[in-house]
């Protein structure tokens, strides 16, 4: 090789490079096998005592997962893991996260050690393209994830990794977003968006914990949330700011919504959204979760 021949192999180097890269990521890619679609499911995760509860919404989590396939890994968006920009756990063995004060010891001392997947880390991050995704090394399973999916697969045998809240995207990016995980549904991924669709801490009714609805504005949002989910028209959820007062008092700060964005922007032509562990908790909380899927 001479010098001119050096150079210009010297000058492919990046793009020699950037094929190799791609080929890896699509040999990743393969590493998936397609599967039949998988459904998609909004859980309302509620207190992180439902780890070790044993109540209605427990066994629905357990109901949900005897009624789909049993995934190869599970994508999890959680309310939990707020971020500016879009990270996805990259860990082969993500931690269990203990992201909550002043309960029980037994609680603290639960772990889900389910493993991660680096693959699928690797997956997301090719595939989602409208926003730059990183992936990271220090965060894992927090109680978003953890407290229901060990329900659903007790024997954590399921890998399982986080995609985070990119707080500063308004929610029709967070919707846009959602679609271009689409394709992982047939490479046996269950994406499961986990928050809470009417989530107000600060409303909380203590002494009306057992009523139904303590506040006229959560049973109004309650109401059009559902019509708006059973009728496919996502409009009025992704435009939730622009809904008044109901929902300005049900969404109050939004990250236990906008994981439901997530479920809802990855159904198809044809599929149902049905509900599941549909109740309200607490006067200002709803536990009601979704399943997308073709029956
Ligand atoms: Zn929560």
């Amino acid at each position: 090789m001479d010098r001119r021949q050096f150079l210009a192999a010297l000058a492919a180097l990046p793009l020699a490079l950037k094929a190799m890269e791609t080929r890896s990521l699509l040999n990743l890619g393969d590493s998936l096998p397609r599967s039949p679609r998988m459904p998609v499911l909004f859980v309302g995760h509620g207190s992180p005592m439902n780890a070790i509860e044993e109540n209605i919404f427990v066994q629905g989590f357990r109901r949900v997962a005897m009624e789909i396939p049993k995934p190869q890994a599970i994508l999890v968006v959680s309310a939990h893991w707020e971020t500016r920009g879009t990270q996805v756990t990259a860990m082969p063995k993500p931690p269990t996260i203990h992201d909550f004060g002043g309960f029980p010891r037994e609680l603290y001392e639960q772990q889900y050690p389910a493993p991660g997947s680096p693959e699928l880390a690797a997956e997301v991050q090719r595939l989602i393209q409208s926003n730059p995704v990183a992936l990271d090394h220090s965060w894992g399973l927090d109680h978003g994830a953890w407290t229901v999916v060990k329900h659903m697969y007790p024997n954590a045998d399921v890998p399982v990794i986080e995609l985070s809240l990119d707080r500063t995207l308004q929610p029709e990016r967070h919707y846009t977003m959602a679609k271009e995980l689409a394709a992982l549904r047939d490479k046996g991924v269950l994406i499961i968006g986990s928050g809470n669709m009417v989530h107000n801490l600060r409303m909380v009714a203590w002494g009306k914990i057992n009523e139904p609805f303590a506040y006229d504005w959560a049973q109004e949002a309650d109401t059009r949330m559902k019509q708006a989910i059973r009728s496919g028209d996502h409009r009025p959820l992704i435009d939730f700011h622009k809904q008044g007062t109901a929902f300005d008092l049900a969404i109050n700060s939004a990250e236990h919504f906008l994981p439901l964005l997530y479920t809802l922007a990855l159904q198809g032509k044809g599929e149902q959204a049905t509900l599941f562990n549909d109740a309200p908790l607490a006067g200002s909380l709803t536990m009601t979760s979704v399943k997308v899927s073709t029956d």
